[in-house]
């Protein structure tokens, strides 16, 4: 049985779906106006892992996850520039060769981290006309009114706002900076369309029954979320930054117009810190994918970094911290690549022992730290034969998603005055020149390449 912290209820909980046997996921998406950093990352690695528990729980998974093309204003009281429009002029191209280019980097991303592809990835643009009639819904039903910039939604006409946050309207009020739109009737409301201002041609604009304009940033996701996966559904996740506004604005419209909740379950993950302070564009520390590997680093080492937590704890980043994560993945991979070297393998089953651990970890709220103690526990001084012990590891990495399987035993190219200065070494060993011997060790070291000293002999690998 999954027992899975939620968000809404504060408490956790038994995990029932809504359709025997089938998981219906809803992930905020990417805005994709720039590389997503490692925060959105962080928050894409644990909503897979979570798809992944499920299906090893035997749970058909739907899942979406949105594309953002349109309408993420700077702000997040529906003010300042479009994120898309704001980069495009900036850098000369237009709004939609952004979003394409984005997207692209963004597909790519998830694929070198090893997460598993949503079944649905729709984006906003693509769903103007759904957005629209969702307004319109909301429109008969009494819940917008209109602005000189835009129809709004007005937060003051449902009871329940804000019970996502617990906050109550007045103490959200009291909270929220001095607003900027003065025609707003409540502090809280937000946009569900904006207008294309006056004399301005945007890249991406779209005819309304309000005017010509695009829709607000929450809309798409109450929209597509219903489209594909019906309302309510099961789980909807996202990063907690989400918890305050996006969120609380999605469950507004969505409950406001159809009469039911949007979803049964709320994930949400903390965020990652870097060298213990908020991520932000004027630290430029908003690190990327990108940055790790022109680092020399394995994009896996950062999805074994994010395994190392637990999701709804806050994550420093470090390089340091992450080539820490490298070098114990690399202790796994040495491990896997011996294996496969070896040319006595036998097919085995997995140790249920094990099994019935790792699954118990994952069972209570995604206890992934406890998983990779659990492969490292493996690997070391375990009594099982290396078989079993490699049936298992491919087991486990359904969910780990490190790719052992894949890991293939590669003969190492050994330069040649590597392999000289390495042979001088044996010989120096072998005549018990120790002060030569580790001279020639060192001096190996520092070209990146380690003697390993064993029964047979010794032998080099790279460092
Ligand atoms: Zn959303």
């Amino acid at each position: 049985m999954l027992h899975l912290w939620n968000t809404l209820h504060r408490k956790l909980e038994a995990f029932t779906p809504i359709e025997s046997g089938t998981a219906s996921l809803y992930t905020c998406g990417p805005t994709v106006y720039d590389r997503v950093h490692i925060g959105n990352l962080r928050a894409f690695t644990f909503e897979d892992v979570l798809q992944r528990v499920l299906i090893l729980e035997g749970y058909r998974v739907k899942r979406v996850m949105n594309i953002t093309d349109v309408g993420h204003l700077v702000g997040d009281a529906d003010d300042g520039a479009d994120k898309m429009q704001q980069r495009a002029t900036k850098i000369g191209k237009t709004a939609w060769e952004i979003a394409r280019e984005y997207e692209t980097s963004f597909r790519e991303d998830i694929q070198a981290l090893h997460i598993l592809t949503p079944e649905f990835l729709p984006r906003a643009t693509d769903h103007i006309q759904e957005q629209i009639e969702l307004v319109q819904l909301l429109e008969a039903k009494g819940f917008t009114y209109r602005t000189s910039d835009g129809i709004y939604f007005d937060t003051a006409k449902l009871p329940a706002y804000g019970k996502l946050s617990g906050q109550k309207l007045e103490e959200k009020e009291a909270g929220a900076r001095v607003e900027v739109n003065q025609e707003k009737r409540n502090g809280t409301d937000f946009a569900l369309w904006k207008f294309s201002p006056a004399g301005e041609k945007r890249d991406m604009e779209w005819e309304s029954p309000w005017g010509i304009g695009f829709p607000g940033w929450h809309l798409e996701c109450s929209a597509m979320a219903v489209k594909y996966l019906g309302q309510p559904f099961d789980i909807h996740c996202g990063g907690v930054d989400h918890i305050a506004v996006h969120h609380e604005n999605e469950i507004a419209q969505s409950e406001a117009a159809f009469e039911r909740p949007l979803a049964n379950y709320w994930l949400h993950n903390e965020f990652i810190t870097v060298d213990g302070q908020k991520m932000s564009k004027s630290l430029g520390n908003g690190y990327t994918l990108k940055d790790i590997q022109e680092h020399g680093l394995d994009p896996i080492a950062f999805r074994y970094f994010c395994l190392g937590a637990h999701y709804r704890s806050k994550l420093n980043f470090t390089w340091e911290a992450l080539q820490a994560a490298q070098n114990a993945l690399q202790k796994i991979q040495r491990w896997v690549m011996d294996y496969k070297k070896q040319a006595t393998r036998k097919e085995e089953l997995a140790d249920e022992a094990t099994l019935v651990d790792f699954r118990a970890a994952l069972q209570e709220d995604l206890n992934t730290s406890k998983t990779l103690a659990l492969v490292h526990r493996l690997l070391g001084g375990s009594l099982l034969s290396h078989d079993v012990v490699y049936a298992t590891l491919v087991k486990m990495d359904e969910v780990l998603g490190l790719g052992i399987a894949d890991w293939e035993a590669k003969e190492e190219v050994i330069p040649a005055e590597i392999q000289t200065l390495f042979e001088a070494r044996q010989a120096a060993r072998a005549t018990k020149q120790w002060a030569e011997s580790d001279r020639l060790r060192d001096e190996l070291k520092a070209q990146g390449w380690l003697v390993e000293d064993n029964v047979g002999g010794g032998s080099l690998r790279k460092a």
